[in-house]
């Protein structure tokens, strides 16, 4: 329930569900933020356990969650070069990766076009687009919306 008084927190996350959910109106904007907030529990739940969830990669880029998923993800020789803002967004990416088949990257890596085929995909989309669990965690963090390069 997103119901309440505004604070600064409850606009930053409605402004946040809005720019990566595309949801303005109440009873969207509750729907979405209990399925955002039930996939963040899955997610924090993979971290916690990452003994159990994370592997060592033997490829290039950041990281792999296979497709089908096999429990784990890989992580790969350039995660150790990626800035300490990029590896827990890389994480948490990965974790919504891992909870499901269908939880893809819809549009592509916001980063490439700042957003440009990111931005166009609908409610739907965005609710299974591993892009748009990172971009909105990376938002609550930093205050607004972020394209991170590799070193930040
Ligand atoms: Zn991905």
């Amino acid at each position: 329930m997103i119901a309440g008084a505004p604070t600064p927190r409850r606009t930053l996350g409605l402004a946040a569900l809005d720019r990566h959910y595309k949801v303005s109106a109440a009873p969207d904007i509750d729907r979405v933020a209990r399925e955002v907030r039930n996939s963040l529990a899955q997610v924090s739940s993979r971290l916690l356990s990452a003994r159990a969830w994370l592997r060592q990669g033997t490829g290039g880029g950041f990281a792999d969650t296979p497709t089908p998923r096999d429990g784990h993800t890989y992580i790969n020789l350039d995660y150790g070069v990626a800035g300490t803002l990029l590896r827990p967004t890389i994480l948490i990416h990965e974790a919504f990766h891992d909870i499901a088949d269908r939880n893809q990257d819809f549009g592509g890596n916001p980063v490439v076009d700042q957003g440009a085929r990111y931005h166009r995909n609908d409610t739907a989309t965005q609710l299974q687009n591993a892009y748009a669990m990172s971009q909105f965690v990376l938002h609550i963090h930093v205050g607004r919306e972020r394209f991170l390069g590799d070193t930040e």
